[in-house]
């Protein structure tokens, strides 16, 4: 591939490497491998093969839009510019400043996040900011904060996974979701490890499984409890682990034990027999892993739900060395990243918390302005979004959808219409953006350099290989833009790897440090792990080696206990509905809906459920169905499978309209993380 230029999917955390060469014809490049890159040697699902097609004419925008007349209108780059500026300003005037919100997303380049939160608290001077990675991630992230003090996706490479003796995969579906992560999996398995996978359906993930656990939606927590406490019970805890490297035992040990076997099988439905079964295979191998996904994490309590796996990991001296330990398997391409440089509501750029004075006074002094003039914590994704149109008036949103992605999805379009001004930067006119007052195009993965942190903690270097076409601007001359509209031009580079250098320096000492770290090196070294706080500086593939980031260096336990999802199945909504992706689609769908080849594989929603529950309602396979909740009404196929079990329905998400699965999800949030519950909801089906 010697005319290719080596880049980056631009779908999914695994961020594998792929190469672009010129090609003729609509579209201008062809994607061919790049087996030089570690993490998937050349592989790449079908979302990343035809990533290319979303570059042809006619599947983006290449022109602003402004509303005229209830209308949507093309638009010169001033106007509409003018247009946001005016409307932005004006709102701030008149009702206060946390009057305009900021909603960013996690596809977003690390450049593009960190300068989409200093343009909210320097030039808006809003605390009103977050991203749809809250969706993604959070509550893992939460956990491991509490747990090890630090939040990385993976605190070690991929390549360490093979090297386990037994891997928990729980609530992760990578065989759709990430399909080269198989890879990994099926190495372990060639190395004599174990594979676990814990899942209400039984997956292509849990197909490759030694052992496939199928507990109720919402019952992980109570699973995990009931393992810790088998293996409490059977002696195979690692007291002196314990002892050297961990506070808390005592009160988590109290809790664990408080869950019998029995109870929990009552509880998860998972036979004793099998959970016995899975203790014992995570306790017989020399090191073992347990791998979160958005199964367990996508809960009203899921940060608990993650630190009992943690506790798990803990307690069978699972942590702090090589081929042992806990990891989130992240969702969005750079959901990583974009948690870590300040498009979050309580965050500055390092992983910095906006409340930390020391913190402020960093980053301040980056920016060139006063603390005391910086914002305080704002509000979570989804309360930020329920406040449209009351608290937020005006709102500029970068690369999300949430009318398809948001949970109460019907609820949330109602508040996105309520804005008095929305402004929407994005490649496709989604389904948010029709909403939008004014729409802004701009350039895609393809058509800009950025980094990208993967689901390792690998900073990776997107480079741009085609020219955009007339009519199109990056974000980050949007964000210029606007900020010299609003007086602030200065501090708003355009060039990513001038904003790269800024980020840097306002990193520098961050937990998230990445002021070693340069464009250079990243494509020197095909990527570096951060931490890495000075050039000389390696950078981190594994952390807590020696320490955890903790302030006694010791990793905590955090008791917890189980308790039901917030909304249970009752007379009138009698089944369990679940969510989920499907292999040739990617979240709301926005890019990969307007790829044929995606979705000629994957071409609309359905609902699966098992045969015994069909048969009870009569309801037969292909036949449209109507699905009920308390928060909507949609209807689309059935599909009948005995991979799922019978009192719990599947839906996939990436689909707007009659068959979006986001009408019914609900918004009950998670104390700690502010995640919603995405994975657990009541519902009842009728036939048509
Ligand atoms: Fe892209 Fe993820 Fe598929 Fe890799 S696994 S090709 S990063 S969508």
């Amino acid at each position: 591939m010697s005319d290719a230029t080596e880049t980056h999917c631009p779908y999914c955390a695994l961020q594998c490497g792929m190469g672009l060469s010129p090609a003729d014809g609509p579209v201008p490049v062809a994607v061919v491998e790049r087996p030089g890159f570690p993490v998937n040697r050349g592989a790449l699902c079908g979302k990343g093969a035809n990533a290319a097609a979303v570059l042809a004419p006619g599947a983006r925008l290449t022109t602003p839009l402004v509303r005229v007349g209830g209308a949507l209108r093309p638009a010169g780059w001033d106007e509409a510019l003018g247009r946001i500026a005016e409307a932005l300003g004006a709102t701030a005037a008149a009702h206060g400043r946390d009057a305009v919100g900021v909603f960013g997303g996690g596809g977003l380049t690390n450049e593009k996040a960190y300068l989409l939160g200093k343009f909210a608290r320097v030039v808006l001077g809003t605390s009103a900011i977050d991203y749809n990675g809250r969706f993604c991630m959070s509550s893992a992230a939460a956990a491991g904060i509490r747990a090890f003090g630090l939040d990385r996706g993976l605190p070690f490479p991929l390549d360490d996974i093979p090297r386990a003796g037994c891997v928990v995969l729980v609530g992760a579906n990578p065989a759709e979701t990430m399909p080269p992560f198989v890879r990994y999996l099926r190495e372990l398995r060639d190395n004599g490890g174990t594979l676990i996978v814990v899942d209400p359906r039984r997956t292509r993930t849990a197909e490759l499984a030694d052992l496939h656990l199928a507990p109720r939606p919402g019952t992980d927590l109570a699973l995990a409890l009931g393992l810790l406490h088998l293996v409490i019970a059977d002696g195979r805890t690692d007291e002196a682990f314990i002892a050297e490297r961990t506070t808390g035992w005592p009160e988590t040990r109290a809790a664990a034990m408080a869950h019998w076997p029995e109870h929990v099988e009552a509880v998860t439905g998972v036979p004793l027999p099998r959970l016995r079964a899975a203790a014992g295979l995570f306790c017989a191998a020399p090191t073992a892993m347990v791998l979160t996904a958005r199964g367990p994490e996508q809960q009203a309590k899921g940060t608990d739900t993650v630190n009992a796996w943690i506790n798990l990991c803990l307690a069978t001296g699972n942590a702090g060395r090589p081929y042992a330990g806990y990891g989130c398997l992240t969702g969005q391409g750079n959901g990583q990243g974009g948690r870590e440089h300040g498009q979050k509501a309580d965050q500055l750029p390092g992983y910095r918390k906006l409340d930390d004075p020391a913190a402020r006074a960093h980053v301040a002094a980056v920016w060139g302005v006063d603390p005391g003039s910086l914002p305080g914590p704002g509000r979570s994704a989804y309360e930020l979004l329920d406040s449209l149109g009351t608290e937020v008036r005006a709102l500029l949103l970068m690369g999300s959808n949430p009318v398809v992605s948001a949970p109460g999805s019907t609820h949330i379009g109602s508040r996105l219409r309520a804005l008095d001004f929305l402004a929407v930067s994005d490649v496709v006119l989604s389904e948010t953006a029709e909403l939008a007052d004014v729409v802004l195009p701009v350039t895609q993965w393809a058509e800009e350099t950025g980094t990208l942190t993967n689901l390792e903690g690998r900073v990776v270097l997107r480079r741009r290989a085609v020219d955009a076409p007339e009519g199109v601007r990056s974000d980050l001359e949007v964000l210029h833009a606007l900020a010299d509209r609003l007086g602030h031009g200065a501090g708003f580079p355009t060039d990513p790897e001038q904003a790269f250098e800024e980020l840097r320096r306002a990193s520098a000492g961050g937990p998230a440090d990445y002021a070693g770290i340069s464009y250079r090196r990243i494509a020197a070294e095909d990527g570096v792990f951060w931490p890495c706080p000075d050039e000389d500086h390696p950078g981190t593939p594994r952390l807590f080696l020696d320490r955890f980031a903790t302030p006694d260096g010791r990793a905590r336990f955090v008791p917890v206990q189980h308790r039901p999802p917030a909304e249970e199945p009752d007379e009138q909504y009698p089944v369990r509905l679940t969510t989920g992706r499907v292999l040739a689609q990617y979240q709301s769908g926005a890019q990969t809906r307007r790829v044929a080849a995606l979705n000629a594989a994957a071409p609309g929603p359905y609902v699966e459920l098992h045969p015994v529950l069909a048969e009870r309602l009569g309801i037969v396979d292909g036949e449209r169905v109507a699905v009920v909740s308390r928060r909507g009404r949609t209807v689309t196929p059935a599909r009948l499978t005995t991979a799922i079990r019978p009192d719990t329905v599947f839906m996939p998400f990436h689909w707007p309209g009659e068959g979006n699965a986001n009408r019914h999800t609900n918004p009950a949030l998670d104390p700690v993380s502010r995640m919603p519950e995405f994975k657990a909801c009541a519902v009842r089906l009728e036939p048509l």
